[in-house]
């Protein structure tokens, strides 16, 4: 069995196909969204809800959003010792393997793991290095609009069709705009930003909040402590998502033991996030001129993310597009079904037709060139562009490069990637040398071709025009590779790490919860938690089962009264 992997920024799911339709597999405490939090306590890992809430006591041993830096040289410290974010990530991936291997009663060691459409060739890999270290092998790496257009079902439509993915999440807004011709999905152009989603609307509300509250607050903004000021982020949080069904929603916050409530409506709150929706359109647009395509060409706007919930999202896209947006699935699991039917294609599973993926180039592949001054000479440090940015890959493309005078005898090919027009700002991925024979510039052409694979590998040759001959380089991404010897070697040094078995899972996050309560009261108050803590504590090592699920319930009865 191949399952399928969203592995997310915030949270991560896996899912696999029954046969019928994709299933998506609760984790050890029966959700579905596994929080992409990894917290390290001695040889223990946790990941998941447990992480989360122990992420709020112990900041030093636990690490979020790590999906930022996936192959890039950051590193996390937990605990002392220090991380990569694909190591971080082979934690969640550990985790979501055991939970489907409970849950589907058999081994699993395949997966389907998505990225964003943005992520470039390192990226891919360092996520692909992650799924080994957690012991599974990623049969492929998928763009996670291409999985949500394929949960959409769009491998069925007859026509051909252009299909724009709208992924607004927590923090990072991407748009995707793919083409099925046939059986072939293609990614025509993929746009975003990376510093917009949910959480900017909910700032929203916190200003508006202390706009309304200000002159009634014991304690000016300026002066609130972090944890105050998380609270009232978080009651933000909850107003915000009780206008899914409401007109209006209040929130409310206790600063210094007092409670300070008000309501908004849906209306004002939609006014004054104005300028976040203007900010949505930019990437729409883009995206669009990317694609070459008009508004009015988009047959089908699928959604994807958490905050497309929100209802003036909703509208922004049916007043843009004149249309509604598809919204049957879950946008929370879109790309985790998305996944677990391109699992099934893969083991070619019947009740499912099979689509050829094509992907684009994230970014501009072009080489250094001179160009010549107006008053003559050269002026180096300029860039040509092989293949340029959301090319349909697999892409191959050839630009001839002419030697600067009649006695130049080789000429050196840089290989850049990035988008900026001078050669210094880009990244340099690898240089090449050729000998030229004598003769006069404009017949001492070289043909520098770039072939760019559908696993982000890129060749490069560069020919002689006029003897033929070559030389040949293949550039495997801008990170170090770790061979096979040394992801074994990198797996046996994590093992020391558990993942604790999952029974003592359900425990621990209410441990940690009481722990985090005890840490938030005072007085009284945390002599009531601390007895509830220990009298929990003291039924665990009992060892006695039945003892043990009386005192979890009891305990977490009383959380939950007093959060
Ligand atoms: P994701 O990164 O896709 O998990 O999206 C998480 C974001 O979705 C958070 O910022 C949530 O606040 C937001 N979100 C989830 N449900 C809703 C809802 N009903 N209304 C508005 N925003 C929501």
């Amino acid at each position: 069995m191949i399952i399928g992997i969203d592995l997310g920024t915030t949270n991560s799911l896996v899912s696999y196909f029954n046969g019928e339709e994709t299933v998506i597999i609760p984790n050890r405490l029966g959700g579905v969204l596994t929080p992409s939090v990894v917290s390290v306590e001695g040889d223990n890992i946790y990941t998941g809800e447990v992480a989360k809430e122990r992420m709020l006591l112990h900041p030093d041993e636990s690490a979020a959003v790590f999906k930022r830096s996936m192959g890039s040289d950051m590193r996390y410290k937990l605990g002392g010792k220090e991380y990569r974010s694909e190591e971080l990530s082979s934690f969640i991936l550990r985790s979501l393997k055991e939970d489907a291997e409970e849950f589907l009663h058999e081994e699993v060691t395949e997966a389907v793991i998505s990225v964003p459409a943005y992520f470039n060739d390192a990226r891919r890999k360092a996520t692909k290095r992650a799924g080994e270290l957690a012991g599974l092998q990623v049969e492929r790496i998928i763009s996670e609009p291409t999985a949500a257009a394929i949960a959409y079902g769009l491998y069925e439509m007859n026509d051909d069709a252009k299909v724009l993915v709208f992924d607004l999440g927590g923090g990072t807004f991407d748009v995707s705009i793919l083409e099925l011709s046939g059986t072939i999905l293609e990614v025509r152009a993929v746009a975003g930003d990376n510093y917009l989603g949910g959480e900017d609307f909910t700032a929203r509300l916190v200003d508006m909040w202390f706009d309304k509250l200000k002159k009634d607050l014991p304690v000016k903004r300026e002066d609130m402590d972090d944890k105050t000021l998380r609270h009232i982020h978080k009651q933000a949080e909850i107003c915000k998502l009780g206008f899914t069904e409401e007109r209006s929603s209040s929130m409310r916050c206790v600063i210094n033991e007092q409670e300070y409530e008000c309501s908004f409506m849906r209306d004002e709150y939609e006014r004054r996030c104005e300028d976040l929706l203007e900010r949505i359109r930019i990437p729409v647009r883009k995206s669009l001129q990317d694609a070459r395509l008009k508004l009015t060409e988009i047959d089908k706007v699928v959604m994807v993310g958490g905050s497309t919930r929100l209802h003036m999202i909703r509208s922004l896209v049916a007043k843009l597009f004149r249309f509604m947006p598809d919204t049957r699935i879950n946008p929370d699991e879109a790309v985790a079904r998305g996944c677990a039917i391109q699992a099934a294609m893969k083991e070619r599973r019947e009740g499912i037709r099979e689509v050829i993926l094509t992907d684009v180039c994230p970014f501009t592949l072009s080489t250094e060139v001179s160009i010549e001054r107006e008053g003559g000479g050269f002026e180096s440090g300029h860039v040509c562009p092989i293949i340029e940015r959301n090319t349909v890959i697999p892409a191959s493309r050839t630009e001839t490069l002419y030697p600067l005078r009649d006695d130049q005898r080789s000429i050196r090919v840089k290989v850049l990637q990035g988008e900026s027009r001078f050669a210094a700002n880009n990244l340099l991925l690898g240089e090449l040398e050729i000998d030229l024979p004598k003769g006069k510039t404009e017949e001492n052409g070289v043909d520098v071709t770039y072939t760019y694979d559908i696993n982000s590998i890129l060749e490069v040759i560069v020919k002689v025009r006029r003897t033929g001959e070559s030389v040949k380089q293949i550039l495997k991404g801008t990170d170090v590779d770790m061979s096979d010897e040394e992801i074994a070697k990198r797996m046996e040094e994590l093992a020391y790490l558990k993942i604790p078995p999952r029974e003592q899972e359900k425990n621990k996050l209410l441990l940690v919860r009481g722990e985090r309560l005890y840490e938030e009261n005072f007085g009284d108050d945390r002599m009531v938690i601390e007895q509830y803590i220990r009298r929990f504590e003291m039924a665990l090592n009992s060892q006695d089962p039945v003892r043990i699920d009386e005192a979890r319930e009891e305990f977490r009865e009383f959380l939950e009264e007093w959060e």
